[in-house]
């Protein structure tokens, strides 16, 4: 239930008009804004203000929209996992993954999804609804707070530099379609670029290919990174697994992705979730060449990650070199996404959908 304000949400005109409603120094606001700014979860850490302050912000506001409800760590510290709760009860996954290039975090743009991808399990409950500029937002600092933690855990080397502990990387690749809540994404990303100078081509996002979503994302004329949800080499078979390719075919996706690209000068990256039996044949791997064949794109193979609820089988790992192979071999950028925190249930959409069965 939504009952006290949110600070987090409020401009910095707001939280000076809030503090001065509660009898507090305008002064104070700057104070709180820094620590809302780098993701503090409540007022109990802002340890610049006095107790009792601290003591009556807690009766009368919050600090940010959602609430952490679990959180995993991959057992080698590189992943994160949280479970994030918004006001209104709806549950969220989002991913900080520590890499050698930077702090990458995984947003949700969606509580579920309305896609109906047949290998998906964020999609298994269906679309609940859009998430806010500010619960994509809150995501990021979520994940930032997190990182300060990391430079008081002698275990833990971000980056191998412990100077380098902040967000440098969104992937919007988590629970959601993006291009069904395109005008939330817009704004989220220029907050992040804005607020804490996230670089444009230091943003994904990713889409299941809806076309008018991509001419949008091209006419908002940013250059960020574009993935594509391809998951099969032709219509037929992507249509089965993907009820989204019965509106919008392969290559009116891919033209239309090329196209963004191209403006931006940027490589398409091609997400190919490979499932024993259905996709990763040789035919399959061959047809896919001959899709791809002299465009510039990385091809991203994704060994499919056991979700109870669906039939899937993962493929065995020489399937999967074998696929990588005939690209390689076809001169297709081609790599294996290393699998990240499989310890802690990494395929999209599972922990949520656990989270409620339990
Ligand atoms: S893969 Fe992405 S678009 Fe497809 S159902 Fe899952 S979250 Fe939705």
């Amino acid at each position: 239930m939504i009952d006290k304000p949110i600070l987090f949400n409020m401009t910095n005109t707001e939280l000076e008009q809030f503090v001065v409603s509660i009898g507090q120094p305008k002064f104070r606001a700057k104070q709180i804004s820094e620590w809302l700014s780098r993701g503090a979860p409540d007022f109990s850490v802002m340890k610049n203000l006095p107790e009792i302050l601290r003591n009556d912000l807690d009766k009368v506001a919050r600090t940010m929209p959602c609430t952490i409800i679990k959180k995993l760590e991959s057992t080698d510290n590189q992943t994160t996992k949280f479970l994030l709760e918004m006001l209104d009860g709806e549950q969220i996954e989002s991913v900080l993954m520590r890499t050698s290039y930077g702090n990458s975090v995984c947003v949700s743009s969606q509580a579920g999804c309305a896609m109906g991808c047949k290998f998906c399990a964020s999609t298994l409950l269906g679309l609940k609804r859009n998430l806010s500029i500010n619960e994509m937002f809150a995501q990021v600092l979520v994940a930032q707070w997190e990182l300060r933690g990391d430079k008081d855990k002698k275990n833990i080397k971000p980056n191998g530099d412990p100077k380098n502990s902040d967000v440098s990387h969104i992937v919007v690749m988590g629970t959601g379609e993006p291009l069904q809540n395109t005008e939330n994404l817009i704004g989220f990303l220029e907050r992040a670029n804005n607020d804490l100078g996230i670089g444009w081509r230091r943003i994904t996002v990713s889409t299941c290919g809806i076309v008018p979503g991509i001419k949008e994302l091209n006419a908002w004329g940013y250059p960020i990174n574009l993935a594509i949800s391809l998951h099969a080499p032709n219509d037929e078979l992507r249509s089965k697994l993907m009820p989204v390719n019965n509106k919008y075919k392969i290559s009116d996706v891919l033209d239309a992705s090329f196209e963004f690209v191209t403006k931006n000068n940027r490589q398409l990256m091609i997400e190919y979730i490979l499932l024993a039996g259905t996709n990763d044949s040789i035919e399959n791997a061959e047809e896919l060449s001959k899709l791809l064949t002299s465009k510039n794109c990385m091809v991203n193979l994704i060994p499919w990650n056991t979700v109870d609820e669906r039939e899937f089988i993962s493929p065995s790992g020489n399937a999967v070199h074998r696929f990588q192979d005939i690209l390689i071999k076809n001169g297709i950028h081609t790599r294996i996404r290393r699998e990240r925190g499989q310890d802690i249930g990494s395929a999209c959409g599972q922990l949520r959908l656990n989270n409620k069965k339990d």
